[in-house]
């Protein structure tokens, strides 16, 4: 695709700082990975445009919610068991390598992170990862194939935790469920700690997980966004770039 002129001088004023960067943070958030075949939940035709989202308690008190939740996610798996990295992925992986960015923070379920070669332990999920289930009692792992040959022997009835009785869900953290500690804790010592902090194809109005971008600045980090739409924090950065994240990405690193 052709670049018109401004966003090509956008992005190398981004290659120029990415050269800088020694301790970076990249902030992700579903539109890095539509176009590897995901929809987003806020653009049009966003995943939330067709159904309203289950939350947690919902989810632990409502057999019918359980299997709604469970037949959307199977439904799904098309779309993420089909999905690779993208090239916002992949030029996260090149920086990476080089040493410049310390760590990423996402907000995706969808594991394309792993998928592109970024050490598991440099990944920061904060909202979980949907290519699995756990015991929201016990906390055994179980895989997907195994809860959906389950959820349809039984008539597509959610299946419990053959260990504790206690209910399944895929990995990921819904509305209304605590934030994983852990990432969260992580995921303020990196904020704390980096030079530049790229926010990244998030509408970066998801609380807590917003409040990263906000925190960074607070502690002298240069904030760049990439986003094709505006966002809730665009004044806070100092370069923000409305553009497709993977042309952009792929200019700034040479990809
Ligand atoms: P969001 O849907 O609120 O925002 C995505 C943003 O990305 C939108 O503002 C959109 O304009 C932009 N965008 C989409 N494709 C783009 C592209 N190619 N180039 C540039 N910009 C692009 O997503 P969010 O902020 O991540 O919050 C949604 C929540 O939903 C997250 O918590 C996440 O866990 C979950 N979610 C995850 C996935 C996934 O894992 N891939 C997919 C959908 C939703
Ligand atoms: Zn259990």
């Amino acid at each position: 695709m052709t670049m018109d002129d401004d966003i090509k001088a956008a992005c190398d004023a981004l290659g120029a700082l990415l050269a800088t960067m020694t301790r970076g943070v990249a902030f992700t958030g579903a539109g890095i990975s539509t176009e590897c075949g995901i929809p987003d939940f806020r653009s049009p035709g966003g995943l939330w445009t067709r159904n309203r989202p289950i939350d947690y308690e919902a989810f632990r008190t409502r057999p019918d919610m359980r299997a709604e939740a469970w037949r959307r996610r199977f439904a799904m798996e098309a779309a993420f068991g089909a999905a690779r990295p993208g090239r916002g992925h992949r030029a996260l992986a090149r920086l990476m390598g080089q040493g410049r960015l310390a760590g990423i923070v996402t907000q995706n379920i969808d594991g394309l992170h792993q998928a592109s070669g970024v050490p598991p332990e440099r990944i920061v999920e904060l909202h979980g990862n949907t290519t699995y289930a756990t015991c929201l009692d016990c906390g055994e792992r179980y895989e997907l194939g195994w809860v959906r040959a389950r959820f349809e022997a039984a008539g597509e009835a959610a299946p419990d935790c053959p260990g504790c009785d206690g209910p399944i869900k895929s990995a990921t953290i819904s509305f209304g469920q605590p934030m994983p500690a852990p990432a969260m804790a992580r995921a303020a010592e990196l904020t704390a700690a980096c030079d530049v902090f790229l926010a990244i194809g998030s509408s970066l109005v998801v609380w807590p997980a917003a409040g990263f971008p906000v925190q960074a600045r607070r502690h002298g980090a240069r904030l760049v966004i990439i986003n094709r739409e505006p966002t809730e924090l665009d004044e806070l950065a100092e370069l923000v770039i409305r553009a497709d994240i993977g042309d952009v990405l792929e200019a700034a690193t040479g990809g």
